[in-house]
């Protein structure tokens, strides 16, 4: 008989149910995702799945698929054509914008998107002239973001799963992983069992996670920081404390020793319920049984104190010297499969990709990636302020549509929403949102299934669902709760009428200019956003956006991570070591010494090849030769101004004349060098160069742009707060 099967072909994209990134290597026969199994090369999750990863297939031939556009009619679905349905939506985005201006239509990505579609999404809200951009994490792991970035730097997981295994006492508080990372307990689960570590769960109920734990520890909810403060009394009593860390790269430890004081085992016992015995023991388990490692999820972020609990959690890791180090840190355990790089490319109301927040020298910087002129950018917005006012946060949507126009910032009310998906769907987590999308002249929620998004909104017009791709049917890069990016390849072709992000974007996008020109308004998008990219198949390719990235992208060190070296990785995922992430000695000559996924920072150009990195703030060597630090290294006054200063760009090269270079550079842009004292100068000498070494860098500087942001005021206060100034 004739044999028409074409070979099994094996393709690797991940899975999209966590923020853990297992490989999925699908089996694809005649365009048909016929099979699967775990990626056994897959250092991440070497040939295991959880339930919800061996069913991702069900994602794209599931039943539930969107198949066609539609839109309400009398309160009924109609069926309609993707050119109409653009037309429709471009024609009353228009609408909105003419009467009510550009901060009237609230533009809500998601944590689900790739990098290059969160990233497209951000500047396509900026060239419609507002910040009212967002996605989910501003209800899931906002919190720790602001904890941790305030506190030492960076607003991301210090380590990796895979790192878990080098620890020698590990807490988890707020993280059920035994059900919602399962793959990576493989990781706590081997430090256990090789390492005999202790495993501590802190939980108001026992789980499936504190089945496995060698000390189970039942809080009242919401006590988190009282735990915390009790067991930092217990450290400091007994003298647990890492005295030689503390002095060396840690500031404001006498304001937190003074709050602990208060916290006698009496008074936690009284709070939370935990016996004055026990949360000795854990304390001094945790403080003296190195390294150890704290992991948290969103049963500490998703409350009103979240950000203080993270503090909190991230002060006991300085006060016990556990930062910095192998099987130490942070260990924080995102949702969705993007949340990190749905951040990191500015989906969020109060910055532009990369952390560059919304000052000018932050849209100058994008407006020049961008290749158009920061005047052309400003025009765009309703006033030259608003482009730097952060925009309204998902949190407060209906207020923005429901509440008088003279108690809302913007001119006037929310009255349009995109909801571009993969099911963000933070409307049933906001009972209240309801009544607001009822108001709304034009709702689009575009994303593979119908959503209640656009089901539980009372509405008979005016609203739209576009039926999007699933991310395993288009290519595009994802940032795992690590840092590590990972490519993800198109595995099978979009299902029935549905269409790439990246596509719907640049049809909108054309679609809008047509109908800025029947109204005779002069803003245009597609020919300025699109002109860098290439296009293939009528949409813009993710490695061409991925590249527009590395240019612009260095304040959170994506510039050396191309597509190319995300390919290879992928191809070579076998090369990577388990524990260590990094590539072998047999590894080919173009990956090796590289860490898996290029965890971000990954600084310079692709070509440079910086191996990325796998864990933040290295704390094994000396401050002074660029060792992680969490204290300011001086303080310069002038003129009201405060310089708390940084370190320079990079470890190796940059003392000049016996000062870090980067250091003078900024003293001097701001005309300070010169007036500085013999002891100031003294101060500047000994800094050494660099916070962390390799971090915090990029968030200052972009030099061959003349941007440098300068860093204020991080350390581990509890009272500090972070800012961040342009100089
Ligand atoms: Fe998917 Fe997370 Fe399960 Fe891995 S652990 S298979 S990424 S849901």
């Amino acid at each position: 008989p004739m044999n028409h099967q074409q070979p099994v072909a094996r393709v690797k994209n991940i899975c999209t149910h966590c923020s853990v990134g297992c490989t999925v290597t699908a089996e694809v026969q005649n365009g048909v995702w016929v099979g699967q199994e775990p990626s056994w090369e897959s250092p991440i999750n070497r040939g295991t799945h959880c339930a919800k990863g061996a069913a991702v297939r069900e994602l794209v031939h599931g039943d539930r698929r969107l198949k066609y556009p539609m839109k309400l009619v009398n309160g009924q679905w109609q069926r309609m054509g993707w050119d109409q349905a653009i037309g429709e939506i471009a024609d009353r985005m228009m609408a909105i914008r003419q009467s009510s201006g550009p901060d009237s239509l609230f533009w809500l990505g998601s944590a689900k998107f790739s990098n290059e579609g969160a990233y497209l999404y951000r500047k396509f809200a900026a060239f419609w002239g507002t910040n009212t951009v967002d996605h989910q994490a501003r209800i899931c792991h906002s919190t720790t973001v602001a904890g941790v970035a305030n506190t030492w730097g960076y607003g991301a997981q210090t380590n990796s799963y895979n790192d878990i295994r080098n620890s020698k006492t590990m807490i988890i508080m707020g993280g059920n992983p035994a059900e919602a990372h399962p793959v990576s307990l493989q990781h706590v689960l081997s430090g256990k069992e090789m390492n005999r570590a202790n495993l501590i769960v802190i939980d108001p109920r026992f789980t499936r996670t504190a089945a496995h734990a060698t000390e189970y520890v039942r809080i009242r909810p919401g006590t988190d920081i009282p735990i915390i403060w009790g067991m930092l009394w217990h450290i400091f009593q007994n003298g647990w404390e890492d005295k030689e860390f503390i002095r060396q790269r840690v500031f404001g430890m006498d304001e937190v020793r003074a709050e602990v004081a208060k916290w006698t085992p009496q008074e936690v016992e009284r709070v939370t319920g935990v016996p004055g015995a026990q949360l000795r023991k854990v304390a001094e388990l945790f403080a003296t049984q190195k390294p150890a490692t704290l992991i948290w999820c969103m049963g500490a972020t998703q409350k009103t104190v979240g950000t203080a609990n993270v503090r909190a959690y991230s002060i006991l890791l300085l006060a016990t010297g556990n930062v910095g180090a192998e099987g130490t840190g942070a260990n924080i355990f995102r949702g969705h499969c993007n949340v990190q790089g749905a951040s990191d490319f500015g989906l969020d109301v109060a910055t532009l990709p990369a952390y560059y927040g919304i000052d000018e020298t932050a849209w100058r910087h994008w407006s020049r990636v961008w290749g158009v002129s920061f005047e052309s950018m400003r025009a765009r917005f309703d006033t030259p302020q608003m482009m730097h006012t952060p925009g309204i946060p998902t949190t407060r949507y209906f207020d923005a549509i429901l509440l008088p126009k003279d108690q809302i910032q913007q001119r006037d009310n929310i009255k349009g929403m995109l909801v571009f998906g993969h099911g963000g769907n933070t409307v049933t987590r906001m009972p209240e949102a309801q009544k607001g999308l009822e108001k709304l002249d034009l709702l689009v929620v575009a994303d593979p299934h119908p959503t209640t998004f656009a089901v539980l909104a009372n509405r008979r017009e005016n609203t739209y669902l576009l039926p999007i791709c699933t991310q395993f049917e288009c290519d595009g890069s994802r940032t795992s709760s690590n840092r590590s990016v990972q490519w993800c390849s198109k595995i099978v072709n979009p299902i029935f009428e549905s269409r790439t992000d990246y596509r719907v974007m640049f049809d909108l996008a054309k679609a809008l200019d047509g109908a800025a020109q029947r109204r005779n308004m002069p803003i245009r998008f597609a020919e300025e956003m699109f002109r860098p990219y290439e296009i293939a198949n009528g949409e813009p390719t993710a490695e061409s956006i991925l590249r527009e990235i590395n240019r612009g992208a260095w304040g959170s060190g994506y510039s050396g991570i191309s597509p190319e070296r995300l390919k290879l990785h992928q191809q070579h995922q076998d090369k990577f070591d388990l524990v260590t992430l990094r590539a072998k000695d047999d590894a080919p000559a173009e990956i090796r010494g590289d860490f898996y996924g290029l965890p971000w920072p990954c600084w310079g150009t692709p070509e440079m090849r910086h191996p990325g990195s796998h864990i933040l703030y290295n704390t094994n060597i000396p401050v002074k030769d660029g060792g992680g630090s969490f204290r300011p290294r001086f303080g310069l006054e002038r003129n009201g101004t405060t310089l708390l200063a940084e370190g320079s760009w990079s470890k190796d090269s940059e003392i000049r004349d016996g000062y870090p270079e980067f250091t003078v550079a900024v003293l001097k842009r701001l005309g300070w060098f010169d007036e500085l004292t013999a002891a100031e100068k003294a101060s500047i000498a000994e800094v050494g160069t660099g916070l962390g070494g390799e971090d915090r860098v990029s968030w200052m500087t972009d030099l061959s742009g003349g941007i440098i942001r300068v860093a204020v005021n991080h350390g581990c206060s509890p009272f500090g707060n972070g800012k961040a100034r342009a100089v």
